[in-house]
């Protein structure tokens, strides 16, 4: 089914507080939203609002999350695609698809129009994979440029772009006019993680044993997805177990579920326990 490829016109509930960390890149996106609301406020001095604006970093450090933020914030509608849809189809569709998106997305201006993995579209075309056909993607992203260049950049429509991979993508991208914008995301920080964890505790059921200092500190290296996901599997893991509140010890549960990978989880939800 083609219908999930865009989302029509959706509001986003999202704001700054469900964002945490990522000060800097919070940062650099409240100007973003400042240009959807007062764009004037801009263009009356002759300058130009960005059109697109890249955010790059690791998997599951907010990137989409931050990008349904502004949209959320700045209260515009959010379009969004996934690159990685695109790989599959017919000839002409993803090509029409983006132009439908881009048109839609200028009717109902002020608006966000998000590309998640758009390395998907966009990568080098001298690093193509020769397995598939690149012609379509190459037609997507021809397209892609078409529409970026083709309309003003004080037309309020903003594009923001989503990749784990940037050095994989055609410089063509990267011109001035079109993703010329660079925003980081970086894995959290210990501090960070704690942050992240307060977001995600919040509508759980607590023990008065959960320590939200010493998860951080259990979980170098993860992401905020991670994170996310480590409070879901210690909260179906508690209720597995038939109990009343989450503790401490079912956090460690979870993440030794999430480390340890398959092998160890059967193990986790074995009947013996
Ligand atoms: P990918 O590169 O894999 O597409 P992404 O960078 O777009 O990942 P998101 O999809 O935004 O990551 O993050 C997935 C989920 O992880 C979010 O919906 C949210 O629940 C949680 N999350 C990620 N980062 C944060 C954060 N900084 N604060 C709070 N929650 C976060």
């Amino acid at each position: 089914s083609t219908a999930k490829l865009t989302d029509i016109d959706t509001r986003s509930e999202v704001t700054f507080e469900d964002v945490a960390g990522l000060k800097e890149a919070k940062v650099e996106v409240m100007e973003v939203v400042d240009f959807l609301k007062n764009p004037s406020e801009y263009t009356r001095l002759g300058a130009k609002i960005p059109k697109g604006i890249l955010l790059y970093g690791p998997p599951g450090t907010g990137k989409t999350l931050l990008a349904k933020a502004v949209a959320g914030e700045a209260r515009v509608p959010f379009f969004s695609l996934s690159g990685s849809e695109f790989v599959e189809m017919f000839v002409g569709v993803g090509a029409s698809r983006v132009r439908d998106l881009f048109k839609k997305a200028k009717e109902k201006a002020p608006s966000i129009i998000f590309i998640d993995e758009i390395d998907a579209v966009g990568r080098s075309r001298d690093k193509g994979n020769a397995l598939q056909s690149n012609d379509e993607r190459e037609n997507t992203l021809n397209q892609m440029l078409a529409e970026l260049d083709g309309f003003g950049p004080n037309t309020g429509v903003i594009v923001l772009a989503a990749t784990n991979r940037v050095e994989t993508l055609d410089k063509a991208l990267l011109r001035a006019g079109r993703f010329d914008r660079h925003i980081y995301l970086e894995l959290p920080t210990k501090e960070e993680r704690i942050q992240i964890f307060r977001v995600h505790l919040k509508p759980l059921k607590l023990d008065d044993d959960v320590d939200v200092e010493l998860l951080a500190a259990l979980t170098p290296g993860f992401s905020g997805a991670d994170i996310a996901n480590i409070c879901n599997e210690a909260a179906l893991y508690a209720a597995r177990h038939k109990k009343n509140m989450i503790s401490q010890n079912d956090f460690a549960q979870a993440r030794d579920r999430i480390v340890g990978g398959l092998e160890r989880k059967s193990k986790i939800i074995s009947p013996k326990e």
